[in-house]
């Protein structure tokens, strides 16, 4: 693969930056990649590894001169960043980010940024329960999606360029309107993660069944949420407090099938549940079907791999 960008900078160094930067070195996507991060003990910990080229103690040095600048913070603070950035950005240069929201970034990222940059939003699919600048690896992009949601009249090089460069990283890449990206991942991956910190909330709360027990007999269900509820508690929060309409929307359909599965419980409609359970089933099978999951029992987890976010 060809170098696409001279300078790519990172703000934030956490997993998906660091994973981007694992990813981009395995291809030969850039000539030189720079990053920074909030706290002192993060660059610090990227200095170490060598994460990337040069470590920055401030996002405007960082910035300075790049050709691509990606913002991989959480989606509440990327309004304080763009402001940050704005004054240091190159003429011509490509921002994009890794919010897991999207309308919400545009609005707190857009206004801010030089009329001569191409802002292009996006979102890989991909992630881990864990953080930082040591959790990344290289191949966390490998066939999953990646949606750039680009505005209205975008660049369309600059679209073409960035989508080539997360195809180098190993997604496949989609285009959306950042609404209709917000209410897909409100059902595939924003409510999901609220009914698993909720489900492990509910056992947490159960005083009959002791801590022990609940580690002890956990099971595969059990087990599965507790991994999804180990998510990062701050990207998490902004991610519900910034896709509030979707997920409320979802939620509400959620709960109405919660109550019609309790009323068959309740009723003993033992066909209402076989059929329903049917269903779901082939929505797994569907899953595996597009390489997006394993077949293996584990689902896939023993190896180093990453779920969708
Ligand atoms: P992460 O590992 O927790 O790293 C976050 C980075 O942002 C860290 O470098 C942190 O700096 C910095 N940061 C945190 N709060 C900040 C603030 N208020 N101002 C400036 N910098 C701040 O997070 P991540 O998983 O890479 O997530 C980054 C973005 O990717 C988020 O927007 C998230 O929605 C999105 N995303 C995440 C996943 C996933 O599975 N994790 C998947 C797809 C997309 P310090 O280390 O110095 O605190």
């Amino acid at each position: 693969m060809s170098v696409l960008y001279q300078r790519v900078a990172f703000i934030g160094l956490g997993l998906i930056a660091s994973s981007m930067a694992h990813a981009i070195r395995r291809a030969g996507l850039a000539a030189h990649m720079t990053g920074t991060a909030r706290s002192a003990q993060t660059r610090e910990v990227a200095r170490e590894i060598g994460l990337v080229d040069q470590v920055f103690d401030t996002a405007a040095e960082a910035v300075a001169g790049a050709d691509l600048v990606v913002l991989c913070v959480p989606v509440g603070a990327m309004e304080a960043v763009a402001r940050e950035i704005a004054p240091h950005l190159a003429p011509g240069v490509t921002v994009t980010d890794v919010g897991s929201v999207k309308q919400a970034v545009i609005d707190a990222v857009a206004p801010h940024l030089p009329a001569d940059s191409h802002f292009i939003p996006g979102h890989p699919l991909a992630g881990t329960e864990h953080s930082g600048p040591r959790s990344g690896f290289a191949e966390l992009f490998d066939n999953r999606w990646c949606i750039l949601t680009p505005p209205e009249g975008c660049d369309s090089p600059a679209l073409d360029r960035l989508s080539r460069f997360w195809r180098g990283m190993g997604a496949n890449v989609d285009l959306m309107d950042a609404p209709h990206h917000d209410l897909v991942l409100a059902v595939t991956s924003h409510t999901p993660h609220l009914i698993a910190y909720t489900m492990v909330g509910v056992a947490d709360d159960l005083r009959r069944v002791t801590d022990s027990e609940v580690i002890k007999y956990s099971a595969a269900g059990f087990r599965d949420f507790t991994r999804i509820a180990a998510s990062d508690p701050v990207m998490w929060r902004d991610v519900f407090l910034t896709n509030k309409d979707a997920t409320l929307e979802i939620l509400g359909r959620f709960t109405e099938e919660l109550f019609a599965l309790q009323r068959a419980i309740r009723q003993g409609d033992g066909a209402l549940l076989h059929e329903y359970f049917t269903r779901t089933r082939a929505i797994r099978r569907g899953i595996i079907d597009a390489g997006q999951d394993t077949d293996a029992p584990d689902f896939g987890r023993a190896r180093k791999h990453g779920a969708d976010v």
